[in-house]
């Protein structure tokens, strides 16, 4: 398994230190008393670009950018595509954005703003990937993977370097999973710091690709996957961010799009925070009418908040 290392991680937070934010880590005391727990909210949708994915596109651009790199191209419509584009003007490289034809045009808007070019291409991932491939041989520049690969994990790990450096009684983490770079990254910095401390992956039931891979043993590819949470929808974990998850991640366990809705709500109303349904995931286990974390210093990873402001007004299913 070829995991970042404590090391790694922290390197990497001084190589993006500048570039991402040091976001707080917040106490809502609406959230605890619903969890019966002392919960601590990790705020990444303050982070810059709307999600922690910038703090990965960074590190791994750092050194595709020592190697020589002055261009660079990535294949998504939401908030890897964001990342990337700004990342790549912190560190002045351009970069090259393939987004579906369907893509959002805000969130299109918000890449072509940080300096992007963007492309069309499809609509299905796959014909993203094909063509931002076909790119990168063409022009003879990296791509940059969203998720499977360790320099993105590291960075996605400081997250957990500075979880653990702003809650030293936490016992339990939980974290949205996708692909599974944050989960990956966040596991690995602190079964190496603080091996005691749980760390709990948190999926749709719509797309529950971790906990079967968990469960069998092996790495799962789901035929398809349907959920509120553009950010989990990923059909396997990746071939390096697996063996991550499985060796150092405690549980996987799976909410309800409901549930994800409703915890995104609470945190509108009642902490005053705006999250998108990927963000809140990770809060619907701890609001699980079963209490699964009563009692307990729980840390909750709030991933992003660049969601359609139209969800909070869906009625609840
Ligand atoms: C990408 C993303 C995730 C999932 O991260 P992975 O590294 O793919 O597991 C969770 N939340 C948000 C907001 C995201 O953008």
């Amino acid at each position: 398994m070829i995991r970042p290392t404590r090391e790694e991680i922290r390197e990497a937070a001084g190589r993006i230190f500048g570039v991402v934010r040091r976001t707080p880590l917040l106490a809502s005391a609406s959230v605890s008393e619903r969890a019966e727990a002392t919960v601590r909210l990790k705020a990444e949708h303050l982070q810059r670009t709307g999600s922690f994915k910038v703090r990965g596109a960074a590190n791994a651009l750092a050194f595709l950018v020592q190697d020589g790199a002055r261009a660079v191209v990535t294949a998504s419509s939401g908030n890897h595509g964001q990342a990337v584009a700004y990342a790549a003007r912190a560190l002045g490289v351009s970069a090259r954005v393939v987004v579906p034809t369907t893509a959002n045009p805000l969130k299109v808007a918000a890449i072509s703003a940080y300096g992007a070019t963007v492309e069309y291409a499809g609509v299905t991932s796959q014909d993203r990937l094909e063509r931002a491939e076909a790119i990168a041989r063409a022009e003879g520049i990296p791509f940059l993977p969203p998720y499977d690969d360790v320099t993105v994990m590291a960075g996605q790990g400081t997250v957990g370097l500075e979880i653990l450096g702003d809650f030293a009684e936490v016992e339990t983490v939980l974290v949205p999973v996708g692909g599974g770079g944050l989960i990956g990254g966040i596991a690995a910095a602190i079964k190496a710091t603080a091996p005691r401390v749980r760390v709990l992956g948190v999926e749709p039931e719509g797309a529950p690709k971790a906990s079967r891979s968990k469960a069998a043993g092996t790495r799962v590819i789901l035929p398809s996957t349907e959920t509120v949470a553009d950010g989990l929808r990923a059909l396997a974990l990746g071939v390096h961010t697996w063996p991550v998850v499985e060796s150092l991640v405690d549980e996987v366990v799976t909410v309800s799009d409901a549930a994800i809705l409703d915890a995104m709500r609470f945190l509108a109303i009642r902490a005053k925070q705006l999250v998108e349904p990927s963000g809140a995931a990770a809060l619907a286990w701890a609001l699980n009418p079963a209490r699964p974390v009563a009692g307990q210093n729980v840390a909750v990873v709030l991933s992003g908040g660049n969601g359609d402001p139209a969800l909070l007004s869906r009625e609840p299913v």
